[in-house]
């Protein structure tokens, strides 16, 4: 079974190739043209994706020896994400599988993102929690097996990975803000400055409180002292991490509790934040947890994932029509 996947739901155009189940490469384009607004801006997105996509298929096929008439099926994202960028990978691969005759393959990113636990060992066993941390969500999810997957507990507004980002963009950082604050917060003392945590009941997050919070903090310390933000910015961004990463891990200590689970994966761009993992690898030996972190490249936005979520619905049969479109909005399973 050989597939090509490709992922165009954000700022990365991606394609990989997977056979039996062997992820045999990864090509990742991230668009740049986003630096400079501080965000991504979707039209230009889109446009980036049309000229990368086809480059990236090549490089994929060409790195790995597979042509495409082996190719047994294309597989590619087909929510959730933006509408413009999805767009312009559903319509390379809709065309991809007529032209070759495949079958075409549907995948949901964040299911994909959890199936990047199953590329390398060790693979967690059924079944198990997964943080899924990301710009653009912030879900726990039960996963039952490789198809069958319950959000059990969500964010109601800001995604983590979108509080990092914004509080960073108040401190002055350039975006995306994620990294950076974890950079400076790694010299910083985590105790230095409170800000609230969000009280929400069940299993669902909220993240859009400390991003105010942050705003009035700095905006009362600037009146005082218009250097505050110089003077103390590993303290401030250890201090905001810290905040952020006790309100994840409170709502995973009560899921494992709840569900009973003590197989704990993480995936998404925030995974790759190291008070995160210190954090889960702490709780790993108090809790007697198995924790079950992705490499770096597969944590991110990434092809190989898409390839891999592919694989276990190429298994089942589970293909789609030439008339499937993209949806922005998609919930898992
Ligand atoms: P989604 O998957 O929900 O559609 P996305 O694909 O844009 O969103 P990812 O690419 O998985 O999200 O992750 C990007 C996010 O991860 C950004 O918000 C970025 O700031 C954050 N991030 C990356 N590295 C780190 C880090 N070391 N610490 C904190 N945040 C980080
Ligand atoms: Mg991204
Ligand atoms: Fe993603």
């Amino acid at each position: 079974i050989k597939i090509l996947a490709i992922e165009s739901s954000c700022d990365e155009t991606s394609a990989a190739v997977i056979a039996n189940g062997k992820i045999l490469n990864n090509i990742v384009a991230t668009q740049s043209v986003h630096e400079k607004y501080g965000g991504v801006v979707p039209e230009l997105a889109s446009r980036a994706h049309q000229q990368h996509l086809i480059p990236v298929v090549h490089e994929a096929l060409s790195s790995s020896g597979v042509c495409k008439e082996e190719l047994s099926a294309v597989a590619f994202t087909r929510g959730p994400g933006l509408m413009g960028a999805l767009m312009v990978g559903v319509s390379f691969a809709k065309s991809f599988a007529y032209a070759l005759d495949i079958p075409l393959i549907e995948v949901n990113h964040m299911q994909a993102h959890i199936l990047a636990h199953f590329i390398d060992e060790p693979k967690p066993s059924f079944p198990f929690i997964c943080l899924t941390v990301s710009g653009g969500h912030t879900q726990l999810v039960l996963v039952k097996d490789h198809l069958a997957m319950e959000v059990i507990g969500e964010t109601l507004d800001d995604a983590v990975g979108e509080a990092f980002d914004k509080t960073a963009k108040l401190l002055g950082l350039p975006y995306p803000g994620g990294p950076m604050v974890d950079k400076y917060a790694k010299e910083g003392d985590p105790n230095a400055f409170r800000f609230p945590l969000s009280e929400m009941p069940s299993l669902n997050y909220s993240f859009s409180g400390i991003k105010t919070a942050v705003l009035y903090f700095l905006r009362d310390q600037l009146k005082e002292d218009d250097k505050f933000i110089e003077k103390n910015l590993k303290d401030i961004c250890a201090s905001i991490q810290h905040t952020l990463i006790k309100m994840l891990v409170q709502k995973l200590k009560k899921a494992a509790r709840q569900y009973k689970v003590r197989d704990i994966a993480i995936a998404g761009g925030v995974s790759a934040n190291s008070g995160l993992r210190n954090t889960l690898e702490e709780l790993a030996k108090e809790l007697k947890w198995n924790i079950y972190i992705p490499k770096f490249e597969y944590c991110t936005d990434n092809a190989a994932m898409i390839a891999m979520a592919a694989h276990y619905k190429f298994l089942n049969k589970d293909f789609c029509g030439l008339d499937v479109s993209p949806m922005a909005k998609m919930k898992i399973s």
